[in-house]
């Protein structure tokens, strides 16, 4: 095997190959391009196809998943009650003076980040980097100079840092203010930090009247649709759905290439669970999965150390909450590593309070080491029921989950009766919601609006639009009544496992990019075969005619089977074509020679070890059909080492 770790990962060339051989390029490019907004070219295009077909399999298929599309204009009032709206935000500052916008918590992360690099340069323990004069014109990077700090500074930022995403607006404020954080280039004042909502905002028709967003994750179409979904599966949980779509949000400052963009592809599970049933029936296949995880507990204390642990250990432990989200986590780690991502460089961070979303109940992010440092790929959340309930309560449509009780339970429940002729008028347009917001109260809730109308004659509710409503005893009345139950209703939890493509599919760049170990200028792509956007090159020694049948006849027996591969043909030296494909990632390469036209024979060329077998088309053809399809490996391919003496007659 080739030694990947011959030469230090360099950022700048993987760049270049990216440009160069059209992976991704900034979107709108002849005209000055558009921050955050990237196309894929043709390699590109085809890695990210073959990283969502390998996680159709490993996801849809394995688990039988029910797969939607659903629109990407999402009307407003669903993201005014799934709380995006009002949530959906990140904190913004500017420079008092230029007027140069920043994300709040990116911009003390960085600042915090160069001044301790300066105290190790300073303390002789980190070389000064010279930023490339490319890099230096692309970004305005938080320059550091070196400058040593005392001891308990560097404790106290090396704590910001470990909880950099816990903080709010108020404590972002305090954070820049204490530790003098200035603009970075003018080293002017910062404006106090303001919450800036992420979605696209538009209107849906003619009129203007009909609010509408881009949506900012896909979750919400599953959601809408989880009454129809739960009739697909015969009203049975646990099931999952599963879409691939892309989402949009107007990111305050994305830098970071495909790490922070505008627009990108998610691939999103919803998973229904019954709350009190939280095991899963799968957890035994992945219970000895092993895992780098980072809890709550060590952030808080200001540490970043990694616990390697098998995810049956971690949910007996209680670290991982329960079986399901366990069983995700575990899922996720081999989806990325199937895909050629290193697992040693890939971790699982839990969420810390503050940090989790509005909607989540507990959430481990997967997270890949990159040049940029750690970089959350997929959020696994436990959304608990929030999303189905506010669509329940804000629609009045009851997305609940019907199951039989074993026998018969007989109760005696609060339970509202309203009183028509009165509530009509009373609320008109604001009827159905604060129908529907009274009829999903629970028991207690119920109580108290029932005490408040003996004891003052009135109450009032938060209904599902955020208003306060007055309540009487004339509008409805509050009674206990017996009920039979035959049935149990519940409103399923929901575990959600959201992928982010784009920063998967860098992620793996950077993870493959490797330069041969007896020549640095030789780049190579590792991909596995698994996802390489051409699986195979196919290259005549000559342009002899004599080939052109084969190559011909070649080519359609890997198209047959499914397997990408292209023809290099041109003048070049068999070397530099080879060269040329590792560049791409393409894994296997034949050569087609005058031996091929006497004896049917070709050779097979490895890319990573650069070895190379021969044998026949047939037999060749059928080893890279088995090693791009991921059924065997390299060693695995019998057929003999080629020497070269294979050739002669
Ligand atoms: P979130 O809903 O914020 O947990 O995001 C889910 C996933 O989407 C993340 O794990 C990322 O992989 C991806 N993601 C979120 N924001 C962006 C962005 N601005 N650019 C690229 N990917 C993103």
């Amino acid at each position: 095997m080739s030694n990947r770790l011959a030469h230090s990962f360099d950022k700048s060339k993987l760049e270049a190959v990216c440009l160069r051989r059209f992976f991704f390029a900034p979107a709108f490019e002849i005209y000055g391009g558009c921050a955050g907004l990237y196309d894929y070219g043709p390699p590109g295009s085809a890695l990210q196809a073959n990283i969502l077909d390998a996680w159709r399999k490993h996801f849809i298929i394995e688990e039988e998943m029910l797969e939607v599309d659903t629109t990407a204009v999402t009307l407003g009032e669903v993201l005014k009650t799934s709380g995006h709206v009002d949530k959906f935000t990140d904190w913004m500052c500017r420079d008092t003076k230029t007027g140069d916008i920043f994300r709040a918590d990116h911009l003390v992360e960085a600042v915090l980040e160069a001044r301790l690099k300066g105290d190790k340069e300073a303390r002789g323990e980190q070389q000064i980097e010279q930023p490339k004069e490319d890099e230096k014109k692309k970004k305005k990077k938080v320059k550091s100079s070196a400058v040593k700090l005392d001891d308990a500074v560097v404790q106290q930022y090396e704590t910001i840092l470990a909880q950099i995403d816990n903080f709010d607006g108020e404590e972002l404020a305090d954070l820049i203010e204490k530790h003098s954080i200035k603009s970075p280039e003018s080293q002017n004042d910062l404006t106090k930090p303001v919450e800036f909502n992420l979605m696209f905002e538009s209107s849906i028709g003619p009129t203007g009247q009909v609010k509408g967003y881009l949506r900012p994750e896909t979750a919400q179409g599953h959601f809408v649709n989880f009454g129809r979904l739960l009739e697909f599966n015969n009203g049975r949980v646990p099931f999952a759905s599963a879409q691939i779509g892309k989402s949009f949000r107007n990111e305050i400052s994305p830098k970071q290439g495909l790490l922070r963009v505008r627009e990108f592809l998610m691939a999103e599970i919803e998973h229904y669970v019954d709350p009190l049933k939280k095991n899963h029936p799968r957890f035994n296949e992945v219970e000895n999965v092993q895992l780098q995880i980072l809890p709550n507990e060590v952030q808080v204390e200001g540490k970043t150390d990694l616990t390697k642990i098998t995810v049956g250990e971690a949910v007996k432990k209680g670290i991982i909450d329960n079986e399901t989200l366990g069983y995700f986590v575990a899922r996720i780690n081999l989806f990325l590593e199937k895909i050629g991502i290193n697992k040693d460089r890939l971790r699982f961070r839990q969420h810390m309070s503050n940090e989790m979303a509005h909607y989540a109940s507990d959430c481990w992010d997967a997270e890949i080491h990159t040049s940029y440092g750690w970089i959350e790929c997929v959020g696994c959340a436990d959304r608990s029921a929030y999303d189905l309930t506010v669509h329940a309560v804000r629609t009045g449509q009851p997305l609940v989950v019907r199951e039989p009780l074993p026998e018969i339970k007989i109760e005696e429940k609060w339970a509202p009766e309203i009183n028509k002729k009165k509530f009509g008028p009373t609320f008109r347009a604001n009827q159905k919601i604060v129908e529907s917001t009274i009829f999903a109260l629970d028991q207690p809730r119920l109580e108290c609006i029932k005490k408040d109308f003996d004891s003052q004659g009135k109450s009032d509710i938060q209904a599902a639009d955020g208003n306060k409503y007055d309540l009487t005893p004339e509008l409805l009345t509050i009674e206990k009544k017996t009920f039979k139950e035959t049935k149990r209703e519940f409103t399923p939890n929901v575990i959600e496992p959201s992928f982010g493509i784009g920063r998967i599919l860098y992620a793996l760049l950077e993870h493959s990019f490797y330069a041969r170990e007896q020549d640095e200028g030789r780049t190579v792509l590792g991909f596995p075969p698994l996802v390489a956007p051409i699986k195979a090159l196919v290259v005549p020694i000559s342009n002899s005619k004599e080939f052109e049948p084969i190559i011909k006849d070649i080519s359609l027996r890997l198209r047959k089977n499914g397997v990408a591969s292209r023809v290099d043909d041109s003048s070049a030296t068999i070397g530099k074509r080879y060269a040329r494909n590792d560049e791409l990632g393409t894994p296997y390469g034949i050569t087609v020679d005058f031996a091929t036209v006497k004896k049917n024979t070709i050779t097979l060329r490895e890319r990573d070890t650069t070895e190379q077998k021969i044998g026949t088309v047939e037999q060749v053809v059928d080893a890279i059909v088995k090693l791009s399809k991921g059924e065997i490996e390299w060693p695995q391919v019998d057929l003999p080492a080629y020497s070269g003496v294979q050739d002669a007659d």
